[in-house]
């Protein structure tokens, strides 16, 4: 069953066109991943999806549902869950009114607390540090929060955009590990990435973008042994 559907999706800067006519989809269960070059569009692909960049033609599609003129907090109750790059927590905030954020427009205040408490199952290090400032905590510790910050609004859909960014080796691994774990827990995710090696590993099926359009769509396993893929994005 897809879940998420773009359809000849084209976005522009004012007379830049940055996404060019784009269809992508995303079934429910799969962890799919868009490489791409600095600059090819994949934050503002991500970024469309979430409904925090307009774009000019074509559909987004979310559970059968057209969602293209939505807001993004209606995108938000409806399941789409978003982890921006650069970790942008709330750095004057604690860790765990940081988490509260995340989720200010539920109703269900019950709800909230479960869910955070779940997140701090998950994430041991937020709950010794519930009440660090999260300008204090370490990148990784603060990419966790991202995380969790998105988690708590228990999304169907997950959207991550280049998660590996500015992050020491080791913690980019743990970032992928818990990714591929929270995408086995049921979570559908769809993750771009310039660190293709790595996300590849972890992911069912690819997009190469570049420069706006989609120029190979596989299985991350064919992705991985594709010789353009290898030259320019594997390091080979
Ligand atoms: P990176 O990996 O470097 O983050 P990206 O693949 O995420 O790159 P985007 O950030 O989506 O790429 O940018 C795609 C293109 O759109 C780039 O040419 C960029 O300069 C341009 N762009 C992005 N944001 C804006 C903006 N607010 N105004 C004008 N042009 C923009």
């Amino acid at each position: 069953m897809i879940l998420l559907n773009l359809i000849d999706v084209e976005i522009f800067y004012g007379q830049m066109e940055v996404i060019k006519k784009v269809s992508i989809n995303v079934n429910k269960g799969e962890l799919v991943s868009v490489i791409g070059a600095n600059g090819a569009g994949k934050t503002t692909l991500i970024k469309a999806i979430m409904g925090l960049k307009d774009i000019k033609s074509g559909k987004i599609m979310f559970e059968g549902k057209d969602i293209t003129k939505i807001s993004a907090w209606e995108r938000a109750g409806l399941g789409i869950g978003y982890i921006p790059e650069g970790r942008r927590v709330f750095g004057n905030l604690t860790v765990e009114e940081n988490l509260k954020m995340g989720c200010y427009k539920v109703k269900d205040k019950n709800a909230v607390i479960r869910n955070i408490e779940k997140t701090y199952e998950l994430f041991p290090r937020l709950a010794e540090r519930k009440n660090q400032l999260a300008k204090t905590m370490s990148g990784g510790e603060q990419q966790m929060l991202a995380i969790g910050r998105a988690l708590v609004l228990e999304p169907r859909l997950l959207l991550i955009d280049e998660i590996s960014m500015g992050l020491m080796p080791i913690m980019v691994n743990t970032c992928f590990k818990i990714i591929k774990e929270l995408n086995e827990s049921g979570i559908t995710i769809l993750i771009v990435e310039q660190n293709a090696n790595k996300v590849l590993k972890i992911a069912n099926r690819g997009y190469v973008l570049d420069s706006g359009n989609v120029v190979l769509e596989d299985t991350a396993i064919n992705l991985r042994e594709n010789d353009v893929v290898q030259k320019a994005y594997l390091g080979s």
